[in-house]
């Protein structure tokens, strides 16, 4: 099957294809730029740091952080998050995260519980009920106690639209002295993001999704005044006679080679968002879900899960079939859509879906109207086979 022939339904696992710069600029850079940044003064290696260096500038401008040497490259989303949360979080210390946390969150806590005695409550984001913004923060204010040190939680959930009011969590934070994480896996691209305006201490995102940049790198952007430990240790060529990492961001927290042409793709990935703008994006993608949900509402036997929240993701499943068998059946018309849990064990608690998991479709800027007409079609041939 041609990749054109290709209905592409799983943007919040990775976004596809690309903008045409995005490729262009990983193959320039391979080409051109291809020394080690930050080992050696040679012209290409000082290529590869000039690139570098406008992708952090770029990243913070587009997230309101006023210095960029505080964005961060990681390998991916989880590994700021753990990052942040290993950093950060010392023996006895209490954290709030809300019931919707990917595995990316809730594991490295669930890591620090059992390793560290940390302890952890939970907040309801209300995907049943549909409470307020007002009253999910008076939830949260209820859970703050005296050893409360942190709150983290994502911008929005994986498995439906459900997208948290970040900037009174922030609030909260800042006036209750929390540190506030966020994991904008999902928000990055889709919602905008201003760290200063959000009180948002650090923001984990990804290249390669609602950004539109490679696979293969992530940011942990750090706030003003944030004291984090190192996770991993190593050289980068600055430094390099002190056994320690050094205070200075963001050597500190970047230990070894960083692949230089994939922060070349995602810079140019950003700029291709903010040349669309991020407005935009979500606009199309919510106009794509409410056809989405008008079709799926039309159809027996299907089920939408959180239908309320409208955006880039939506969440249903099927009478009679597994959300896997859904998937794969789909795959067969080529339309690639993700089944099962989505890493994401405590979301689907939430939403009721933890015994069988549900079929994921997640939008993106590339995708047509069209292309739901073509689904849908599937779907009911899928349904037939009952
Ligand atoms: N957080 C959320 C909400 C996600 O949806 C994902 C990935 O799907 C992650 C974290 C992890 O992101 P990454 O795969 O970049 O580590």
């Amino acid at each position: 099957m041609e990749q054109t022939d290709i209905i592409y339904f799983d943007n919040a696992a990775t976004s596809f294809p690309k903008p045409m710069q995005v490729y262009d600029e990983v193959r320039r850079s391979m080409l051109y730029g291809g020394g080690n940044a930050g080992r050696g003064a040679h012209r290409l290696s000082m290529a590869a740091a000039r690139k570098i260096f406008d992708c952090r500038m770029i990243a913070a401008d587009f997230f309101g952080c006023e210095d960029p040497e505080k964005v961060v490259f990681t390998m991916n989303t989880t590994y700021a998050l753990n990052l942040a949360i290993k950093g950060l979080l010392k023996t006895g210390d209490r954290v709030i995260i809300s019931d919707l946390e990917h595995n990316a969150v809730y594991r490295p806590i669930c890591a620090l519980a059992r390793d560290r005695g940390i302890k952890y409550d939970i907040f309801d984001t209300g995907c049943k009920e549909n409470t307020s913004d007002d009253k999910l923060c008076e939830g949260i204010e209820r859970l703050i106690r005296r050893d409360t040190r942190m709150l983290i939680c994502t911008c929005a959930s994986n498995i439906c639209s459900r997208t948290l009011p970040i900037e009174k969590i922030g609030r909260l934070c800042r006036k209750r002295g929390l540190i506030f994480v966020l994991d904008a896996a999902q928000g990055a691209g889709h919602i905008s993001i201003d760290m200063k305006r959000m009180n948002i201490d650090v923001l984990c995102v990804p290249s390669h999704k609602g950004l539109y940049g490679p696979q293969g790198c992530g940011m942990a952007i750090f706030g003003d005044g944030i004291e984090c430990d190192t996770l991993v240790e190593g050289g980068n060529g600055y430094d390099s006679l002190n056994v320690g990492m050094g205070e200075m961001l963001p050597e500190r927290f970047e230990a070894g080679t960083l692949p230089a042409p994939v922060i070349a793709g995602l810079c140019e990935g950003i700029k291709s968002v903010m040349a669309v703008g991020v407005e935009q994006i979500a606009a199309y993608e919510r106009a794509l879900y409410a056809r989405a949900l008008e079709m799926l509402d039309n159809t027996d036997g299907v089920r939408v899960y959180a239908p309320q929240f409208a955006g880039g993701v939506l969440l249903f499943d099927l009478d009679g079939f597994t959300s896997e068998q859904v998937a794969s059946e789909l795959d067969r018309y080529g339309i690639c859509v993700r089944g099962g849990y989505h890493c994401a064990a405590l979301a689907h608690k939430t939403l009721g879906t933890r015994a069988s998991g549900a079929v994921r479709l997640s939008f993106g800027r590339y995708n047509k109207m069209s292309e739901l007409e073509a689904f849908w079609r599937a779907l009911r041939s899928v349904k037939d086979m009952r």
